[in-house]
């Protein structure tokens, strides 16, 4: 994490461009923004260019703050110092953009890299107003740092983060005043959670689901209920994937990583919303005991599913963890994330998650907490139309109707069914959860998308409670 400091505009635009320039750094050009960065080699950064009274929208700020953070992250950067005076709102936009550019990944060399380890130590940001930035700053940097966290999680390979290690890193939250507790292997069974068994059940380390609870101010009222999907590793079981790039498969558990980083963010505040969070944690393995294509497995609320397709696990998972918050929990409201089809990301690339809801009180909670953290969703419709490619011959549903409507379609379809009769949307993070080349904006790997969204919403919630009947 980089320390964040703002501070009251002391030194004009013109006159920092000048003095950085006169020191022979190199200058680099973001015309689209109105501004240039200039680099000197002493580790210094400044951004000249901008007009004193700016206003920079918090989107363009972030923009420019990823910019920066490209430009720092290099050896011999220590402090990074912006010379314009920007808006308290947009100064906090450009600390995270600055942050979650410019921090690396996790480093899993044996030897170290200097290149690839460089980030800066502090940033200095300048602001009209230093006091009102940093009280903003005060609740936003918990959020950053947990989706420094989240995506750390998902850019562990499978044999770092098992099922257990991931229910390890739950536990980390106990410190803060969350529960944790488990559900593992035969107890799923027991419990009637046989769908996260079946999914898990030829791994080495058994499936489980894991329950965190913020209690919020009242420990009994309706929950927030967020649903993660922590598939540690998908090969796609018997219905086998092809090799190319199995090993982004680590990452299929970028959704319960984000519930992690929400649990970390309210706890973090003490808010007092009441957030549940449900991680439905497996490793789609193969083995003697697998699922086999054609087994069917009994549902959490009794239904039966024939799974037809031994790869489209998550939504199996997820099912179960859902009926599971519905019979529990009566939730106020339930939101799942889960890397669930290659189908989203055909229709949104990476930029947005699909949406789906049953509920348009719900869909437009999430919207507008997607346009308040920038990270972008676009709703989809759950159709009815070819619904009927999911009817089995031999059981209620099966998992799985192939080429009839898109898959991601049929997944949120087939989720609706187990979501209970409250308020409920769902997010396909499959592309959204990674970007997929290094950018200015970006850097190549896990996003650690969805905990700024969630802690918009957890945010939202604070100040409007959720009131509406259910859809
Ligand atoms: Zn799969």
């Amino acid at each position: 994490m980089i320390r964040i400091r703002f501070v009251a505009a002391a030194v004009p635009a013109a006159a920092a461009d000048a003095r950085i320039l006169a020191r022979g750094g190199a200058a680099l050009e973001a015309p689209d923004l109105g501004c240039a960065l200039a680099a000197s080699g002493d580790g210094f950064i400044g951004v000249a260019g901008v007009e004193a009274d700016a206003t920079l929208t918090p989107d363009d700020a972030e923009t420019l703050g990823r910019r920066i953070g490209a430009a720092v992250a290099r050896p011999g950067v220590a402090r990074v110092v912006t010379e314009f005076a920007l808006g308290p709102d947009a100064a906090v936009a450009l600390a995270e953009g600055l942050i979650l550019r410019a921090v690396p990944l996790p480093g899993l060399r044996g030897k170290p890299d200097a290149e690839a380890d460089a980030c800066p130590d502090e940033a200095l940001i300048a602001t009209r107003d230093a006091e009102l930035a940093e009280r903003a700053w005060a609740k936003r940097e918990p959020v950053i740092a947990a989706a420094l966290w989240a995506r750390g999680l998902v850019h562990l390979p499978a044999n770092r983060l098992d099922p257990a290690a991931l229910e390890a890193e739950a536990e980390s939250l106990a410190a803060l005043g969350v529960s944790v507790t488990s559900i593992v292997g035969g107890a799923l069974a027991a419990a009637g959670l046989n769908l996260i068994h079946a999914v898990g059940q030829a791994a080495a380390t058994p499936p489980r689901l894991v329950i965190l609870e913020w209690p919020g101010a009242d420990a009994n009222a309706a929950p927030l209920v967020l649903v993660g999907k922590g598939i540690t590793f998908d090969t796609g079981g018997i219905s086998l994937k092809p090799p190319a790039n199995m090993e982004e498969m680590k990452g299929d558990m970028g959704g319960a990583a984000a519930v992690l980083g929400a649990l970390r963010v309210a706890a973090s505040w003490a808010s007092p919303v009441r957030v549940i969070g449900l991680l439905a944690v497996a490793e789609n393995a193969i083995g003697a005991n697998a699922t086999r294509p054609g087994d069917v497995v009994r549902a959490c609320d009794g239904s039966t599913v024939e799974i037809v397709d031994t790869d489209a696990e998550g939504r199996l998972v997820l099912a179960d963890a859902l009926a599971y918050a519905a019979e529990s929990f009566s939730p106020a409201l339930s939101v799942d994330l889960a890397t669930l089809t290659g189908a989203v990301v055909r229709s949104l690339g990476h930029a947005r998650a699909g949406l789906f809801s049953t509920s348009d009180a719900a869909a437009s909670r999430i919207e507008r907490a997607a346009a308040a953290s920038r990270e972008a969703v676009w709703r989809l419709p759950l159709m009815r139309e070819g619904d009927d490619a999911l009817d089995s011959e031999v059981a209620d549903v099966k998992n799985c109707g192939w080429g009839t409507a898109p898959d991601a379609i049929h997944a949120a379809s087939f989720l609706s069914r187990f979501a209970g009769g409250g308020a409920w949307a769902h997010l396909d993070i499959a592309g959204t959860a990674d970007s997929p080349a290094l950018t200015d904006r970006e850097r190549r790997g896990p996003r650690g998308w969805g905990v700024r969204l969630l802690a918009d919403l957890i945010s939202d919630l604070e100040t409007d409670p959720w009131t509406s009947s259910p859809a």
